[in-house]
């Protein structure tokens, strides 16, 4: 399988999309004194054909977010290598190691000791280093994956003798909210976490989607993970 042409009317679609995010990315920049190229926007295509991925290539998007391993694979395995930076973002089971390994740029979602010795165990096999982030469950929502926020950093201790996973930082969801306003707190809670982690080396914070990525860049976000604010409402 390979990709397939870009429509044109649709690259026009997305091409307007990411306007106006990067638009709203460099105000929430600017009033947080952050420089816009600290802030690299993760076009979360989940659920979306391989159209999308190739007229969003044409809009000149280049990281992609995909939280289902199998369709990431799936959507690697059609792209040129090289073209596209693919983030897996949703949770991953321990059989399913040798995806992420093979095909993820970072892994935004580690989230037990079990996967972490799983992933790198089939990283020295193949011969790779694989960039993770810890996914903190930070409005500790018994529905949601990560670790809880005051475990953090005894997990993060524990993966310090992984030699073959790269822990750059941390990455959460938010409570789903209609007002951006009410989840900062959350996020300031996870640039402290960062600030304070027991690793070197981490600088990355993921968060912030398409209802609060503003918030989250306020409040130090590196990585955000946009979806429907640039191609529109997803159907399933
Ligand atoms: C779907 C998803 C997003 C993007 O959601 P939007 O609201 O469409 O921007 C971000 N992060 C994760 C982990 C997701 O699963």
């Amino acid at each position: 399988m390979a990709l397939p042409d870009a429509a044109k009317s649709q690259v026009t679609a997305i091409v307007a999309g990411l306007d106006n995010v990067y638009e709203r990315m460099a105000r929430a920049c600017q009033r947080a004194g952050r420089r816009a190229n600290e802030v690299t926007l993760v076009g979360v295509t989940k659920t979306f054909p391989l159209e999308t991925i190739a007229a969003a290539l044409a809009a000149g998007l280049q990281d992609f977010g995909e939280n289902r391993p199998q369709e990431l694979e799936a959507k690697a395995r059609a792209t040129p290598p090289g073209v596209c930076r693919y983030h897996l973002i949703g949770h991953l089971q321990r059989n399913k190691a040798r995806i992420a390994i093979r095909y993820a740029h970072l892994f935004h979602a580690l989230d037990s000791l079990r996967l972490a010795d799983a992933l790198n165990q089939r990283a020295q096999s193949e011969g790779r280093v694989l960039p993770c982030l810890v996914q903190v469950n930070v409005s500790a929502e018994s529905t949601k994956f990560g670790v809880p926020p005051a475990e953090t950093h005894r997990f993060l201790e524990t993966l310090a003798s992984k030699e073959h996973l790269r822990i750059q930082g941390l990455m959460t969801l938010a409570a789903p909210t209609a007002e951006p306003e009410e989840v900062r707190p959350q996020f300031r809670k996870m640039r402290q976490l960062l600030a304070a982690a027991p690793l070197p080396e981490m600088t990355t914070l993921s968060m912030g989607m398409s209802g609060d990525f503003e918030v989250a860049i306020e409040e130090g976000a590196t990585h955000i993970r946009v979806g429907s604010a640039i191609f529109g409402p997803r159907i399933h």
